[in-house]
């Protein structure tokens, strides 16, 4: 899986992509992230990528010329590759999203800073705008390495064992139970004696019904997309019951 990721602060990413479950991942071939420097593609003596917005206001806008040829750049090999704006009016980025998303190939990530990109960069390039959430970062950068970390997680291989990308919060639909690990005992609280039991049937249920419990208390509109079983249904009654 290639990232291609257009910036104009290419030193931004050197840290993140060695570190850890992405830079293992790199480091093996199975993610390969090639960093664009914008600046490259500017023709004027300054390296301008930037400009004052038509119609007035404050700020700064990422001028067309060398996003388009960069974008054309990174799609040379690669007609098919798939555009992506950041941008806090994209959609919102999930675990669904994360999941079709793992399904391509390639993808090029365009990192907006000041006020963001001239709207007909969007128009004749992006395939898809996202954002990572309700709020407002000063560039595409942190968003580019979210998304790239997890989608990065769903390929076969970059997870050492694959079963936990399974287990995560939302990869079942529901958030994911409490962990515990040694010592038995810290700060007076012991570990839950269902994990000691070494009964796996008993563990799995008890971790399904932590899981849904933890779903139910704070994520409540998650249940109503998640396959639930006979008992999973009777289990969130009793907790409705609960809290009435
Ligand atoms: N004026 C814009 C915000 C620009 S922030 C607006 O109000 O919509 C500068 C850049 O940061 C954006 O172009 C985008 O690439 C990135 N960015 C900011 N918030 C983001 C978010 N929530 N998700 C993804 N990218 C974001």
């Amino acid at each position: 899986m290639t990232f291609d990721i257009i910036t104009i602060f290419p030193n931004f990413f050197e840290s993140p992509l060695r570190e850890g479950v992405l830079g293992r991942a790199i480091k093996k071939g199975l993610i390969n992230v090639r960093i664009i420097n914008l600046r490259d593609f500017t023709t004027d003596r300054h390296r301008t990528t930037d400009d004052r917005p038509y119609g007035g206001g404050p700020g700064m806008v990422m001028i067309p010329g060398p996003l388009k040829e960069a974008i054309t750049h990174a799609k040379k090999d690669d007609k098919d590759a798939t555009v992506i704006l950041l941008s806090p009016r994209g959609e919102v980025f999930d675990h669904e999203i994360s999941r079709e998303l793992s399904k391509k190939e390639h993808f090029i990530l365009i990192c907006g800073r000041y006020e963001g990109v001239d709207e007909r960069i969007v128009k004749a390039f992006v395939d898809m705008e996202l954002s990572i959430g309700d709020f407002v970062l000063s560039g595409g950068e942190p968003a580019a390495l979210v998304i790239i970390d997890a989608i990065s997680r769903l390929v076969p291989g970059v997870l050492g064992k694959e079963e936990s990308a399974k287990e995560d919060s939302f990869a079942t639909g529901l958030l994911e139970y409490p962990h515990y690990t040694r010592p038995r005992e810290f700060m007076g609280m012991a570990v839950p004696d269902v994990l000691l039991s070494g009964d796996h049937k008993k563990i799995e249920g008890w971790r399904r019904k932590e899981a849904l419990k933890i779903t139910f208390e704070r994520r409540p509109d998650l249940l109503k997309r998640v396959e639930l079983s006979e008992e999973d249904k009777a289990f969130l009654e009793e907790l409705k019951r609960k809290n009435r």
